[in-house]
Order: structure tokens, then sequence, then C-alpha cells
């Protein structure tokens, strides 16, 4: 797995020099289980500013995972898990937007996007060594322990609950775009004129290269490794992708990767790619996860009625599916056969 996202970082960083000069400033730090590249422009700043502000951005990621992984028994997150059903958790603003964040992409999405997927992720331990399929039995019992509306916001008091005990949060399907935001406003109120922050699959955009030349991103192919599905010059904007080669493990020639659809607790079937771009992260993210749930007839069916987002789809039969500037692109179906 780690694999996989290097070599997507790779291909990053490789397509930005291609576009000719490459004077930008680049770092590459393993934050959130992966690997995330900030570039910018170095406009007219002083060398110490440009690097002050890019660690400082790395910082504000660092912050996000610190407070909100599943994997850190002293995250804020990891709190508000152990107190399901007993009390609220006082957290930070940043706790406190992101959950309210991911509450709204799942009313918005029909529980597509569910945040409480979080006993349905323990049972699969997809993307670890532990990985396994789990008998029907334990899958219908996980299942009642999903269910969004049972999360409790209280913006006042800055406190979230969760009503029901043995219920759990993961904001795996959205915090990586939440931070990528986090370190753009910070690169900009530093005086930065341009720069990208890609958490992995999650990628935010921002000004311009030096010069006034624009960025360009490259979309991962779904089945060929290290190769592009696409390239597109987002402008001030964020894409995400999600895809079922990233986490994933096989039986029976049958392909178990990580998204999970909450209406059957089984990983979502129908699409292998959803690639999501969008003016902010957040959003980019949570709703190519939920894209991705949905499969490939509601997923198109939203994408349309929503035109602030705009959607890059590969069906499992390898079928491409756009809405937006990329519906203008010309896009090879993708050989899929599981
Ligand atoms: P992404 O790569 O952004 O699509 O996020 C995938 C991650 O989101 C998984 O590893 C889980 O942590 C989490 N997740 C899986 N299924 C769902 C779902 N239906 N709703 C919300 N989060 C999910
Ligand atoms: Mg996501």
């Amino acid at each position: 797995m780690r694999k996989k996202y290097f070599i997507a970082a790779l291909i990053l960083a490789f397509l930005l020099p291609s576009c000719g000069g490459g004077e930008e400033y680049r770092k590459t730090r393993e934050i959130m289980g992966t690997y995330v590249t900030i570039t910018v422009a170095r406009g007219e700043l002083p060398e110490m500013v440009v690097r002050g502000a890019v660690r400082d951005a790395f910082e504000e990621i660092e912050r996000v995972d610190r407070l909100m992984s599943t994997y850190k028994p002293e995250s804020q997150l990891s709190e508000i898990n152990r107190q399901a059903g007993i009390a609220p958790v006082k957290v930070d603003p940043e706790v406190l937007e992101t959950v309210r964040d991911a509450l709204d992409v799942a009313r918005r999405t029909d529980g597509a996007f569910d945040p409480t997927v979080g006993p349905l992720i323990r049972l699969w331990k997809i993307g670890s060594e532990e990985a396994r399929l789990p008998t029907s039995a334990e899958i219908e019992k996980a299942k009642e322990l999903v269910d969004y509306r049972q999360v409790v916001v209280d913006e006042p008091a800055s406190t979230v609950y969760i009503k029901k005990k043995g219920m759990a949060l993961d904001l795996g399907g959205i915090a990586k775009g939440y931070a990528s935001d986090l370190a753009v406003s910070l690169l900009r109120k530093r005086g930065l004129t341009g720069g990208i922050v890609a958490v992995a699959g999650d990628i935010k955009f921002f000004g311009t290269r030096d010069g006034g030349r624009p960025w360009k991103a490259g979309i991962q192919h779904p089945r060929r490794e290290g190769g592009l599905l696409a390239r597109l010059e987002p402008g001030d904007a964020a894409i995400s992708t999600s895809g079922d080669y990233e986490r994933y493990f096989m039986k029976d020639g049958v392909r178990y990767h990580h998204i999970i659809d909450p209406a059957t607790g089984l990983p979502a079937r129908g699409l292998i790619s959803v690639t999501v771009l969008s003016k902010e992260s957040y959003l980019a993210d949570g709703l190519s996860t939920a894209l991705f749930v949905m499969g490939p007839v509601r997923a198109l069916a939203f994408a349309r009625a929503h035109p602030e987002v705009e959607a890059l789809m590969v069906t499992s039969e390898g079928r491409v599916l756009a809405t937006g500037r990329f519906s203008g692109m010309d896009i090879e179906a993708v050989e899929a056969d599981n």
C-alpha cells in the first residue's frame, strides 16, 4: 500500500518539472500513513519565508492527524469513540468542523458517505495484515452500529457525542482533504502566490507557478500502476480520487477494498475509480468516497445535479463516466476484469 502512494507521489513529482521551469520548492513527508508533498512557487519571497511556510503547512497536516487519527489512542477522535454512549467530549475547533462537515456530506449523500462507518472498518481491517472476510453475522452486527444521525455536535459547548455504545467515527474519507484545505490557507496567509498540497490522492491547488503558468494535475489510472487516466489544469481547486486499488485484498478472484457501502456492510461495487473536482478539498474528498459508494447510476445523477462538483468515474466494466470539464476529455475505456 505504501508503495502505491509513493508511486502516486512520484508521478506528481515528475509531472511538474516536465511542464518546464522546475524552480518550485518541494518537500515530501510521511504523515497520516501516506506521503504528503507540498510544492510552492517562490515568487518574490525570501527563501527563509518560503521554507518556514512549508514547514508550518506540514505542521497543520500533522496536527489534523494527531487530533483525528483512529490509529492514535491519544487522539481526540479516539476519545470521542471511547465515550460513545457515555458522555460528550470537548474537542478543538478543527475536530468540531471536520465532524460537522462529515455529517453534512452524509446528509447530502443520503448516508452513502457515513463517518460512523468505524465498526465496519474495524471489522474488515482492510489495508492491514489482519484483513479478512468477516461472516455475514459479524457484518450485520457491525452494520447496526453505523448511523450518522446518532452523532451530536454541540457548537457552543464545542463537544461531539455519539449516542450509542459501540459506535465509532472514522474520518478517513474526509480528513486528508480537510488537512490540505488548512495547509493551503496557511500558505496563502504567508503570502505565497501558488502551490500544491497533495495528501495522497487529495490534492489542493492554488494560484500559479512562477511566471503565471498554470499547475497541471495527473489522475492515477486505476489499473495501470504509474499510468495516468487524464491530465488537466485544475486552477484554484481541489481534486480527490477514491479507488479500489489503494487498499485491498484478493480472495477467490474477488477484490475486497477499503470503501464500504454502509447499506450492505461490504466493499462498494460498480465503480473502480472516482475523481471529484471542487473548490474545497474536504468536499472533493468526502464526495469522491460518497460517489464511489453510490455506484455508477446514482453517482452520475448526483454529479449532474450538482454543477459545483465535477466528476470522472470508471465503472467496473471499464466504462468512463464524466461530468463538467471532464466530459470534454478524450479518455480511453479501461481494461478491468476484477
Ligand atoms: P477515500 O480514499 O477518501 O475514499 O477514503 C476511504 C476511507 O474512508 C476508508 O479507508 C475508511 O477510513 C473511510 N470510509 C470507508 N467507507 C466509507 C463510507 N461509506 N463513508 C465514509 N467513510 C468511509
Ligand atoms: Mg474521500
